[in-house]
């Protein structure tokens, strides 16, 4: 058994590539454009990470080299053998996260597909309060704001997909006058489209250390 090393934003990127394509294959008999794009997803795909053992590259040159759908289906799923998953997280974990809210809401761990998952989020519907749990540098970063829906779609600033949006209001520790009291992102409604989208996580680690937490 390998170790894991793929993680789910980079998993995206392959079934972003894979999507893109068996919708080639379903549509495009000319053997050489066929080919180029198989070439250009391998290209894609190794380029969503840093480093890599020869193993682990050899893994996704296997990519280009299927001819029907459910053989490059089945590889993809064989991959999530190889996907680090989100870290385990307690209740109790969480509630250190988030010590300001004294009825705080955890979410349903139990039903948290790890391996799908770059960021772990949740609402209270009640409030409206989201929570959002990320792993950063072997430490957890956890944060609230308000969601409110939009009821419009666009562009989410985590995973860069069109969709319907939210606005996520978080208040911030400014302590001098000139510091913002808030910041605010439009993000994706649904918490598991967003997991399934997200190819990059510099946006969100860029929004999670500008609130400092
Ligand atoms: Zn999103």
């Amino acid at each position: 058994m390998q170790t894991p090393f793929i993680q789910n934003h980079q998993l995206n990127v392959i079934h972003k590539q894979a999507d893109f394509l068996l919708k080639t294959m379903r549509t495009v008999a000319d053997r050489k454009v066929l080919e180029t794009v198989k070439g250009t997803a391998v290209i894609n795909a190794i380029d969503a990470f840093d480093q890599l053992t020869t193993e682990q590259k050899n893994l996704l040159e296997q990519m280009s080299k299927y001819e029907a759908a459910y053989e490059l289906q089945s590889y993809l799923d064989e991959l999530e053998a190889h996907v680090i998953p989100f870290p385990e997280v307690t209740v109790k974990q969480i509630q250190k996260l988030f010590p300001k809210s004294k009825k705080l809401k955890t979410p349903d761990l139990a039903s948290v597909d790890y391996k799908r998952t770059t960021y772990l989020r949740w609402m209270d519907v009640a409030t409206n309060r989201l929570y959002i749990v990320y792993p950063y540098q072997g430490q957890l970063l956890g944060i609230e704001g308000q969601m409110t829906s939009t009821n419009k779609n666009g562009f989410c600033m985590f995973c860069n997909r069109h969709r319907e949006l939210g606005f996520f209001n978080v208040k911030t520790r400014g302590s001098g006058p000139d510091q913002f009291a808030s910041a605010g992102q439009y993000i994706c409604i649904d918490d598991e489209a967003c997991n399934h989208s997200i190819t990059d996580t510099a946006p969100l680690e860029r929004f999670l250390l500008a609130i400092g937490k």
